[in-house]
C-alpha cells in the first residue's frame, strides 16, 4: 500500500503573518499560543494585533525551551482550563512539537508558526521529546499532520542565518534518503510505500536547494526576501518534510543523529549534522569523486559543514568514528533503511572516507 499525510492549508510568504488571525479563526475562537520568552517579546504585540482584528484574544502558554512531556502536560492543562479550542505554536522547533503534543493530547486543531527554517519538522506529524535536563527520550506522532502552516519568509529572514543554512542541510538529504528508502522497499512514516508524489516533492526538494540555495543564503544574510529565498524556504519547510515523512529517511540521518554521541560536539544544529551524515551515505552508495566534489563545492558555497572537525571535534580519532558507527548502526536505526545491508564496520569505513574526502576538499 502506498501511504502519505499532509497539511490541510500551507501559507508562505513576506507579511504572511498578518494573515493569522483570520487562519486561526478558521479552526477555532479562543486561541491558546504556545511561545518562548524570545519568540513573545518578539511577536507577542503584533500576535494580540492580528488576532484582535478578528475578535479573538488570546491566551499566552509559557515555554521554557525543552519539549518535555512535562511542558507538554503544563500547556495542555492550560489550554484545558482556558477553554481554547485552538493551539498556535510560535517559535523554533522546539516550541513547536510542544505546541503539536498539545494537539495529540487535547485533540485540538495546530496552526505552526516557524520563525527559523532550520529544519523539515514544522509541516510532519513528528513530535521529538526531551527530559526537562535536554536528554533525548523519543517520538511521539500526532494523528495527523498540523493544520496548518504559516511561513512568514520576512521573519525567516531576519533570523541568523546558520538556521537557514541547516534547514538547506535537512533539504539537502531528503531525496538521497527518499530513493534509498523506495529502492529498499521499506515503510515511510505513514505505514506505507512512498507515493510518486512523494518521490517527486523530494527530487523537486533537491533541485531547488542547489539551484537556488546560494543566492537565497546571500538574500537571507541581507535580509532580503526575494522570489529565490521563497523557493528555497519553500523547499526547506514544506518539500522536505513531505518528502521526508512520505519516503523514509536512512544513512544521512542515522549517521548524522549519532555524531552528537560524542560528547565534545556540542550545539550542531540538525540540518548541519545530517549533511555531514549525507556524505557517509553517498560514499555507501558508491558515488564517483566527480560527484563528491560537486556535492562538496555547494556544501562550501552555502556554508554547510561537511566534516566533523567543523562540528567541533578537534582531532578524528579511530574511536570517534567506531563511536559514531557503532550508534548508527544499532539494530533499530534508520541505517537499515539503505538499500544495501550496513554493518558497524562497513559504515566505519565509509564514515572515514567521506570524513577524508570532505577534508580534503576543504584543504586543497
Ligand atoms: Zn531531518
Amino acid at each position: 500500500m502506498l501511504a502519505m499525510g499532509f497539511p490541510l492549508i500551507y501559507r508562505q510568504g513576506e507579511g504572511a503573518f498578518d494573515s493569522l488571525g483570520e487562519l486561526t479563526a478558521m479552526f477555532g475562537s479562543n486561541p491558546l499560543v504556545v511561545a518562548d520568552q524570545f519568540v513573545r517579546e518578539m511577536l507577542g504585540d503584533r500576535t494580540v494585533q492580528v488576532l484582535a482584528a478578528v475578535g479573538r484574544r488570546p491566551v499566552f502558554a509559557p515555554f521554557d525551551g525543552e519539549c518535555s512531556p512535562e511542558a507538554i502536560d503544563r500547556a495542555s492543562a492550560e489550554a484545558r482550563s482556558a477553554q481554547c479550542d485552538v493551539i498556535v505554536g510560535m517559535g523554533g522547533g522546539k516550541v513547536l512539537d510542544a505546541a503539536k503534543g498539545v494537539k495529540l493530547q487535547c485533540g485540538l486543531p495546530v496552526v505552526i508558526v516557524p520563525t527559523i527554517a532550520s529544519n523539515d519538522s514544522p509541516t510532519s506529524r513528528l513530535i521529538i521529546t526531551y527530559s526537562a535536563a535536554g536528554e533525548f527520550i523519543g517520538p511521539r506522532f500526532m494523528t495527523t499532520n498540523p493544520d496548518a502552516i504559516l511561513v512568514d519568509t520576512g521573519i525567516i529572514a531576519r533570523a541568523p542565518v546558520r538556521f537557514l543554512v541547516a534547514g538547506i542541510g535537512d533539504a539537502l538529504v531528503t531525496k538521497f534518503e527518499a530513493d534509498q528508502c523506495r529502492d529498499s522497499g521499506v515503510e515511510n512514516f505513514f505505514g506505507g510505500r512512498p507515493t510518486e508524489a512523494a518521490l517527486c516533492l523530494a527530487d523537486h526538494c533537491y533541485r531547488l536547494v542547489r539551484e537556488y540555495g546560494e543566492k537565497a543564503v546571500a538574500d537571507a544574510a541581507a535580509t532580503r526576501v526575494t522570489p529565490d529565498l521563497e523557493k528555497v524556504v519553500e523547499a526547506c519547510v514544506l518539500l522536505s518534510g513531505l518528502g521526508f515523512e512520505g519516503c523514509g529517511v536512512a544513512a544521512a540521518h542515522a549517521v548524522g543523529m549519532a555524531i552528537p554521541q560524542l560528547s565534545e560536539i556540542k550545539g550542531v544544529l540538525h540540518g548541519e549534522e545530517v549533511a555531514v551524515g549525507l556524505l557517509t551515505q553517498l560514499v555507501l552508495e558508491g558515488r564517483d569523486d566527480a560527484f563528491m566534489q560537486d556535492i562538496l563545492a555547494f556544501y562550501e558555497a552555502v556554508g554547510l559543514p561537511s566534516t566533523l572537525q567543523q562540528l567541533g571535534l578537534a582531532v578524528v580519532t579511530d574511536a570517534h568514528l567506531k563511536a559514531i558507527a557503532d550508534f548508527a548502526a544499532r539494530p533499530q536505526s534508520r541505517i537499515h533503511n539503505m538499500a544495501m545491508p550496513i554493518d558497524a564496520k562497513r559504515l566505519k569505513d565509509a564514515l572515514g572516507r567521506a570524513n577524508a574526502m570532505a577534508t580534503a576538499f576543504r584543504e586543497r
